[in-house]
């Protein structure tokens, strides 16, 4: 498995308990990232995280990080 970052995610999770993930691919100095959750595109050349992060709190409500909650109450 290559380890670079050429590929990359953002996933949160939204009130609901539901996940949202926003991928990213990088195409030469473009960076596309694309919601799976709604179909919604973007080409983003710099921080490409920051407007995953921006569509899945505006379109979806989703703010909770997984990778910050390692041990779900449930
Ligand atoms: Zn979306």
């Amino acid at each position: 498995m290559p380890r670079g970052d050429s590929t990359s995610k953002v996933s949160r999770w939204d009130g609901h308990g539901r996940e949202h993930v926003v991928r990213m691919r990088r195409t030469g100095v473009l960076r596309t990232i694309g919601c799976d959750t709604c179909g919604w595109t973007r080409n983003a050349r710099f921080l490409p995280w920051l407007k995953a992060e921006e569509h899945l709190t505006a379109a979806h409500q989703a703010t909770v990080d997984p990778a910050r909650t390692r041990h779900p109450s449930r």
